[in-house]
């Protein structure tokens, strides 16, 4: 009787777990797609459990979420409840399927659950989650990031894109004994105290310039330029000259939307910072492993002091490193004197998926295609809004890409920021209603991965069509 019992339970999860980590019965799954009007629109995004789940969560977690970003309050509605994620695919607890464009923020650049990468980390927890000590795989990996930039003679694991960034402004002033930093306007850098001045992303999403909680005699050391403004940027040099122990950039803006460097801009970053003797921190948490193998610094032949990585580099799990030039990493404990330490830093889950994804990507070809995809979902966005005729331009580089809704070129956060948010919700509204999921914030950028078939591409450049043409009547 009861071996009965067992065998039932065990058929039955059997059962459950075809239908949701295979995605047999797909069509059940499908089926649910909404249908394509702006009020039917607003209907079909009505998710009864995922509300349920996410009221259930605001009485326990802040505002229901993790990341502030997701709790969609920039774009209204209720935020997506994940239940489960393959390839190109979210699912939400409601049984909805959605073309995911923000694949983790950008970490998952070969999609979701990879198989290989879901190996990986299922044979090392056999291993052992979490040793405490080094493992050969951290030096594997490190090796191979090294490999592809070659600006990092020495580098640190740590656990997320915040901990590398402050760590390495930490070093640069250790290093230089300098206080100040300069960052750009609209730039992030995660959310460390220095970095919550004038910052983009999250902050510009929720309309705050600078974090209550961060000193104002740390604040007055952060120092702001305007994203492509070299001139500026030399002004300040001369109004601070040999005070400033390093400035940090995105080689590629990518939290004010996208914005690409103007021709130059980098190049005069580094020659400024090398007269001054301060130090260029390259911020590549997006861009590494994203815009080239080697990054952007390898895109724009820009060759950094120090280097902040993180995302791709962890295949979807926890991981970032900051490195560059021995000399001034060697100034890290425990051969230096800056201190900096992590109990889960080098973590050998967050390895093995790092070790999954990287060689896939210095596959010959690789980030031709992903481009070229990519290409064509910015052009067909383009083509969308001419046809729609919303006012609006698409920023692209590579596989990052961003929809603006303002006449006017985008060079700098002054001029996302006349983006018509407004606009921007309702096209997002419209887009995940037709099961395609964009940023939701005009501030962040669209991600395309390997796992994009041309066929996505093209079902949301349609959806892209109907949903400005929607939000444009
Ligand atoms: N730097 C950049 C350029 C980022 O985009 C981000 C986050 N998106 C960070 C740093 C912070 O990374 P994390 O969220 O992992 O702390």
């Amino acid at each position: 009787m009861l071996f009965a019992a067992t065998q039932l339970l065990q058929l039955q999860q059997v059962f459950l777990r075809l239908i949701f980590t295979r995605g047999y019965f797909g069509g059940l799954i499908m089926a649910t797609r909404p249908t394509h009007t702006s009020k039917q629109g607003t209907e079909a995004n009505a998710r009864p459990k995922s509300t349920e789940i996410f009221e259930r969560g605001k009485k326990i977690l802040v505002g229901g979420v993790d990341s502030p970003v997701r709790a969609f309050r920039a774009v209204g509605g209720t935020p997506l409840v994940i239940e489960r994620a393959e390839g190109a695919r979210l699912y939400d607890v409601d049984g909805r399927e959605y073309i995911d464009y923000v694949c983790s923020w950008g970490a998952l650049i070969l999609g979701h659950a990879h198989p290989d990468v879901v190996r990986a980390v299922a044979e090392q927890a056999k291993l052992g989650t979490s040793y405490g000590m080094t493992s050969p795989l951290e030096i594997e990996l490190a090796e191979q990031i090294a490999k592809a930039l070659p600006s990092i003679e020495r580098m640190r694991f740590v656990s997320s894109g915040t901990e590398a960034t402050m760590s390495a402004v930490r070093l640069a002033r250790g290093f230089t004994k300098r206080d100040l930093i300069l960052k750009f306007e609209g730039g992030y850098h995660g959310h460390s105290d220095s970095f919550l001045v004038e910052a983009g992303s999250g902050l510009a999403t929720l309309g705050i310039s600078s974090s209550p909680g961060v000193p104002e005699a740390l604040a007055k050391l952060t120092l702001n330029a305007p994203y492509n403004d070299g001139d500026a940027v030399e002004k300040i040099f001369k109004q601070h000259a040999g005070k400033i122990a390093a400035v940090i950039v995105e080689p590629v803006a990518a939290n004010m939307g996208v914005v690409a460097p103007t021709r130059g801009f980098l190049e005069r970053l580094r020659d400024l910072t090398k007269r001054d003797g301060a130090l260029l921190i390259l911020d590549e948490v997006i861009t590494g492993f994203r815009c080239a193998h080697g990054g952007a610094q390898r895109l724009f032949g820009i060759e950094p002091d120090l280097t902040t990585m993180g995302k791709i580099i962890g295949g979807g799990l926890p991981v970032a490193a900051y490195g560059g030039r021995a000399e001034i990493m060697e100034m890290v404990a425990p051969l230096g004197p800056v201190y900096q330490a992590g109990t889960l830093s080098g973590n050998p889950l967050a390895m093995r998926a790092g070790l999954a994804t990287l060689p896939k990507l210095a596959v010959a070809g690789f980030y031709k295609d992903l481009n070229r995809k990519s290409a064509r979902l910015a052009e067909g966005l383009r083509g969308a809004l001419k046809e729609s005729g919303v006012a609006g331009s698409v920023n692209a580089v590579g596989s990052l890409m961003t929809m603006f809704f303002t006449g006017d070129a985008v060079t700098d956060y002054s001029g996302a920021k006349r983006s018509d948010t407004k606009m921007y919700a309702a096209f997002f509204g419209e887009m995940l209603s037709r099961g395609v999921f964009i940023a939701p914030s005009q501030f962040e950028a669209l991600f395309v991965s390997a796992a994009h078939s041309d066929a996505d591409i093209e079902r949301t450049i349609e959806a892209a069509g109907e949903s400005l043409r929607t939000v444009g009547s």
